[in-house]
């Protein structure tokens, strides 16, 4: 195995987001086109905030999108445990080392004073920078105000004039002045570390030899590269991706899309498609090709050609992606797929009793599969196979028709029908094989019966009448389902409408 080990650390605060999934997978494609590790660690230290079932939600939705952890709190592995609250023993250690050696320091100041001494500075136009007077108190002293005092926290003594740079692995460098990070917070108390000692503290013990994440977290960097330096851990490399945005550039949020990943899921888009998407933002081969199975994308993913600006999370181009998985899926497998779509919606429930037969269920969808873009629209684009349509009158008017033209033209399908029909009970009767009229038989006659002019005047209020819908398939294909009589049905009440 590679010395690569990457990790994603996502906080249980939330459900898994489609930005914290795209940079879980560009961890973990980085990781597998190496042989390396993709570890999955939980940074639950914010106990108000972190919750056990967003926790659940972030296993479930990296696992149904294919981005599975080697390392994980659920799968353990020889770098744990994997959830910081897990790992407190190990920060208090460390904390130690840095107060020891003087290079942390106690703070007593309330939040009130820090919020006061901010607005001052925010109104004099400085930068709210909180260079703390606590840092120069002698260390014996402070440690018996802890006794005494229970609000305090812990911060680092940020060495004042020094340069920060680092090679990021996509911005190449990247540097900043000491003098703007301040005397920053390392934790709450010596068991409540925060983010940036707390990351710092397990990259070194996890052995992570690059750390892929948002571009919202460049301004941390320093802050961790001046504490992996106080408590001399190695270094990992440093890639930061761009920010995901809204087609108006701004970033990513619920008032753009869905974010998610679950919301993805409920809208009946599949893994694959995600998978293939998310691996889009930012990173492209090179090339125009887009649709990428899970191996090549693994095969041919290099950070070197992620972008530097931000990606446009672009909702047509995924729901084109989710129309072209849905075709590539085996007529069983969509069926399988699409069934909780047909049971879910309380819409096309099957009326009780009524067995609607899987053969019946795999037609309909053989029939949506060419057009469908999400699982979830086959709930409502297939209701009329299930249940009589309703809608308006007008819907069955082709052009300007009179009401008598219409009702002249459904008599006329009518008749056709109920020409065929004969015809096929007959025959029915003969081979003993209950067989509905094929689409090419009725087309074949239905054209032949309207001969020449404007087929739409037949079958326009025909098609309107059996589905009730603006637009569905054909009328031939739809009646080939539904049989003769259900379609009869349909057109006689069609012409009830009229009246
Ligand atoms: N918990 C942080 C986040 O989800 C981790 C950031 C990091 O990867 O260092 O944004």
């Amino acid at each position: 195995m590679s010395s690569i080990r990457v990790r994603i650390a996502p906080s249980p605060t939330g459900p898994l987001h489609v930005g914290t999934a795209r940079t879980a997978l560009f961890n973990y494609l980085f990781a597998k086109h190496f042989g390396g590790t993709f570890v999955l660690r939980i940074e639950d230290t914010d106990l108000e905030r972190s919750d056990k079932k967003y926790e659940k939600d972030i296993f479930d939705g990296l696992k149904w999108l294919g981005i599975e952890a080697d390392e994980s709190p659920e799968r353990g592995g020889s770098h744990g445990p994997y959830r910081q609250s897990e790992r407190i023993k190990t920060y208090k250690k460390h904390i130690q080392t840095l107060l020891t050696e003087g290079k942390a320091f106690y703070c007593f100041h309330s939040e009130n004073e820090l919020a006061e001494e901010k607005e001052k500075l925010l109104a004099a136009k400085r930068p709210p920078i909180h260079i703390c007077e606590y840092r120069s108190l002698d260390p014996e002293e402070a440690r018996i105000l802890t006794e005494t005092k229970s609000d305090f926290i812990i911060r680092f003594k940020t060495p004042s004039g020094r340069k920060i740079e680092f090679q990021d692995l996509i911005r190449e460098k990247v540097s900043f002045d000491s003098e703007l990070l301040g005397d920053f917070s390392i934790a709450k108390r010596a068991n409540v570390p925060l983010y940036n000692f707390a990351v710092v503290v397990d990259d070194e013990e996890m052995d992570i030899s690059h750390v892929i994440r948002g571009e919202d977290h460049i301004s941390n960097t320093p802050k961790q590269l001046l504490l992996i330096e106080a408590l001399g851990f190695r270094t990992p490399q440093y890639a930061h991706i761009p920010m995901i945005l809204g087609t108006d550039r701004s970033k990513l949020s619920k008032r753009h899309n869905a974010t998610s990943v679950n919301e993805y899921r409920e809208m009946g888009y599949l893994p694959e498609t995600l998978f293939n998407f998310l691996a889009l933002l930012g990173w492209n081969s090179g090339t125009d090709k887009e649709l990428f199975t899970k191996e090549e994308l693994i095969k041919e993913f290099s950070l070197e050609k992620v972008q530097k600006s931000g990606a446009i999370f672009d909702i047509q181009k995924l729901d084109w992606m989710n129309g072209e998985y849905i075709r590539k899926k085996s007529l069983p497998e969509l069926v399988e797929l699409s069934k909780p779509f047909l049971n879910g919606n309380q819409e096309t429930k099957f009326p009780k009793g009524n067995l609607v037969s899987n053969d019946y269920i795999k037609k309909i969808i053989a029939l949506e599969q060419p057009r469908l873009k999400k699982l979830s629209e086959i709930g409502e684009r297939t209701e009329y196979f299930f249940r009589a349509p309703q809608y308006e009158k007008d819907l069955l008017r082709w052009k300007n028709m009179s009401d008598e033209e219409i009702t002249a033209s459904l008599d006329k399908s009518i008749n056709i029908l109920s020409n065929l029909e004969s015809h096929n009970v007959h025959l029915n009767a003969r081979t003993r094989v209950k067989m509905n009229i094929s689409k090419e038989t009725l087309e074949e006659t239905f054209l032949k019966e309207i001969g020449e002019g404007d087929k739409g005047r037949i079958l326009w209020p025909l098609r309107a009448a059996l589905t009730g819908q603006k637009a569905s398939p054909g009328p031939f294909e739809i009646m080939e389902i539904l049989g003769i009589k259900k379609a009869m049905k349909r057109i006689k009440t069609a012409k009830d409408k009229i009246k």
